[in-house]
């Protein structure tokens, strides 16, 4: 149990996706018909998908 990743620090919440353009895919939110509606969006390239692991 003692296998750390160098640059990985535990207890971070933040995951960083990188998408095939080279873009960050981060999470957002917004309030549509009622509900509040999460997606994830590339930075770079801005494509939208439900969720981080729907661009892969
Ligand atoms: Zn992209």
């Amino acid at each position: 149990m003692a296998q750390q990743s160098k640059n990985a620090r535990a207890g971070s919440s933040t995951q960083k996706v990188l998408h095939s353009c080279g873009g960050e895919i981060k999470m957002k939110s917004m309030f549509s018909s009622g509900k509040m509606k999460h997606y994830a969006e590339c930075d770079s390239c801005k494509q939208q998908e439900r969720r981080p692991s729907d661009f892969f």
